[in-house]
């Protein structure tokens, strides 16, 4: 423990700023986005299963709902362009853009170099549940997904059905890649359904049963060509435990809708992030 200076108390009460006030950030037309899901049919679905995960493609302006049947369970989301999987969602950047979770309104980011939005949350169904009284939230961008190195670093187990497994086989079945090509494409994750947050005493990040049930959904507008992979934890609703078959879990659904003719006319994909990529060398 080190010894605090006399004005400590005056240092912790400097007021903190937003890093990334996002009031700049381009604005979705989310009126439009509504106008078109309601129009939108289901052209496509696909299930993962229990303590696996399934892949879906998503066409840029159609949408994508991830659906819980059957009992409640959280899911972990990647998400890539599908003709350059090099550019992939950024939990990360996501996370200091839009706080720690996500609903409505708010856009999946991109890495670098592109930074654009990959896809627009237009309906949740969890919105109402806010921040509760241990600062948790839904559908977060803090955790990173369960895997089995953390597993046998901190029990010693070889466990097969982590997220981080699940992805990386949906990912080698999608794209005839080995396991060993696809793993390192598989990236930080968006825990759909699942509701964490960090301990205000010890700063640790905690996880609690999820208030989804059957029938609740998260939609979102793809903003380009997807390729997305959805894993249903072995955690379930992650009340207790991951990394084993202890937890109850059920199916994750994932419907792709596809919008009427004409519906998004005035909308068109974001470009790649405006940077010139010198660095600073002429
Ligand atoms: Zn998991």
């Amino acid at each position: 423990m080190t010894n605090a200076p006399d004005d400590a108390d005056e240092r912790r009460a400097v007021v903190p700023v937003i890093c990334y006030p996002n009031d700049t950030l381009p604005v979705p037309d989310l009126s439009l986005y509504a106008q078109a899901l309601a129009g939108a049919d289901v052209v496509d679905v696909s299930v993962a299963a229990p303590r696996d995960a399934c892949t879906f493609r998503v066409p840029a302006g159609s949408f994508f709902r991830i659906l819980s049947v059957d009992g409640p369970q959280v899911g972990d989301l990647n998400l890539w362009n599908a003709h350059d999987l090099s550019e992939r969602f950024y939990s990360g950047k996501t996370r200091a853009l839009h706080g720690t979770h996500v609903t409505t309104g708010e856009r999946l980011w991109s890495s670098f170099p592109t930074l654009r939005p990959m896809a627009t949350i237009v309906e949740d169904s969890l919105g109402w549940y806010g921040i509760d009284s241990y600062g948790g939230s839904v559908h977060d961008v803090i955790g990173t997904r369960c895997d089995p190195y953390t597993g046998n670093l901190l029990s010693g187990v070889q466990y097969h059905h982590c997220c981080h497994s699940n992805l990386t086989r949906a990912l080698a079945d999608a794209t005839g890649m080995t396991l060993a090509e696809a793993e390192p494409h598989v990236h930080d994750v968006l825990n759909v359904f699942m509701c964490t947050g960090f301990t205000r005493d010890t700063g640790q990040y905690f996880m609690k049963a999820s208030p989804v049930r059957p029938g609740d959904h998260l939609t979102f507008f793809a903003e380009i060509d997807l390729l997305g992979a959805l894993s249903a934890c072995p955690g379930g609703d992650c009340s207790a435990e991951h990394t084993s078959d202890a937890a109850a879990c059920y199916p994750l659904r994932v419907e792709v809708l596809q919008p009427a003719q004409g519906a998004l006319d005035g909308w068109s994909p974001p470009p790649v992030n405006g940077y010139d990529r010198s660095h600073g060398r002429g």
